[in-house]
């Protein structure tokens, strides 16, 4: 019961974001002080704005020399530790041709990649994990983080393809992440400017907007008894709330007209249908962040959850049902029956629950193994 109550608790304090209007995510939390000290964790210093800044990341040995403002590169021993350590994933690897191989793809066409020894990249990907953490409160379940050169795909004919503009993707608890995870799409600012990323925005942005597939993942497939942590109805809710209808077309939810048709299982008129090609050319009411927003619901979710992390000034601005959304609903996903305490935390002081074979793993088993 005490989880119930503590949910209830962070509810009532997410639920009035009206109090603090320049809040971002993670001011509606109380200072770090949910870090476990053996963890050693990275002290995020919230500004007014939206920018969150890892002020400070030390996340395994100290990486970060003692003169602020010139990071140096974690190397791939310290991420390693890092990600074990801090955040339970268990293999971190880079990718060999076997482990990507499949149809006609052939050996000689084929090269390995993974940041080097020593890489700034290191660093931002362990931001966009902290900052995850900061703005939800827990993380998916991430169990293997992999590095491979280029996504491949299949062709209509079934042949292997390289697809070169994908820089991460998530599935079943791996994170894979490509050399393009330094590339991202254009994106408004908070001033309505359409902004290309720099590398390490780019890295932030991929691997917090594949952490939102996470989201989603743990969210659908993970139907628990308590602490709540599944969310079954999350895309039914979220198509409706942003304008998504039934037959996967999105418009400007700010129309009334819209708002009535998706009500009543209507078309909305054309004139506000949103796709990719006019997201970022049509200065709609509830506007996409990005083109790639407006591509299908589980796309729109995972770059809304993307900005909410790093840009949520921005996606407030911007795309208020979104931002909306994510902000009243976070506290039923990942690690949301634990709302008082860092789910390294709890796992440090012992988690009351007992596994049950019988259903898929939870973020809770992880925890639990881990001890
Ligand atoms: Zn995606």
């Amino acid at each position: 019961m005490q989880y119930e109550s503590q949910e209830e608790s962070q509810k009532q304090g997410i639920a009035s974001p009206q109090s603090t209007p320049a809040a971002g995510p993670a001011l509606s939390k109380p200072p770090s002080t949910r870090l476990p000290a053996w963890a050693g964790g990275p002290v995020l210093q919230r500004k007014e704005d939206d920018q969150i800044n890892a002020v400070a990341h030390a996340p395994a040995p100290a990486v970060t020399p003692a003169v602020a403002g010139t990071p140096q590169p974690m190397t791939r021993v310290q991420f390693d530790a890092a990600m074990k350590t801090r955040y339970r994933v268990a293999a971190i690897k880079t990718g060999s041709f076997q482990d990507q191989a499949f149809g006609e793809m052939k050996q000689t066409d084929w090269n390995a990649w993974s940041p080097g020894t020593s890489s700034m990249v290191y660093n931002w990907i362990i931001d966009a994990f902290a900052n995850f953490e900061k703005a939800f409160g827990g993380m998916p379940p991430v169990k293997e983080v992999v590095f491979f050169d280029v996504r491949y795909q299949r062709d209509d004919q079934g042949k292997p393809v390289k697809d070169t503009s994908t820089g991460a993707s998530y599935g079943v608890g791996q994170l894979t992440i490509y050399r393009a995870v330094q590339q991202g799409n254009q994106m408004f600012d908070v001033q309505s400017a359409l902004k290309t990323p720099t590398s390490e925005q780019a890295v932030t942005r991929n691997i917090t907007h594949e952490l939102g597939h996470g989201i989603a993942e743990t969210a659908l497939n993970q139907r628990t008894d308590q602490p709540p942590g599944a969310d079954p109805d999350l895309f039914k809710d979220y198509r409706r709330a942003v304008g998504w209808t039934d037959d996967g077309k999105l418009y400007d939810i700010q129309e009334q007209a819209v708002q009535n048709a998706l009500k009543t299982h209507t078309s909305p008129p054309a004139e506000f249908q949103i796709t990719p090609k006019n997201a970022t050319t049509t200065p709609w009411k509830e506007r996409p962040l990005t083109s790639y927003m407006a591509t299908n619901p589980s796309e729109d979710f995972a770059e809304a959850v993307m900005a909410y992390v790093n840009e949520p000034q921005s996606l407030k601005v911007q795309s208020p049902a979104r931002y909306q959304f994510i902000h009243q609903r976070k506290a039923r996903w990942l690690a949301s029956g634990q709302p008082k305490m860092n789910i390294w935390e709890r796992a440090a002081r012992g988690s009351p629950r007992t596994l049950q074979p019988s259903r898929k793993p939870t973020i809770w088993d992880r925890v639990l193994e881990a001890q």
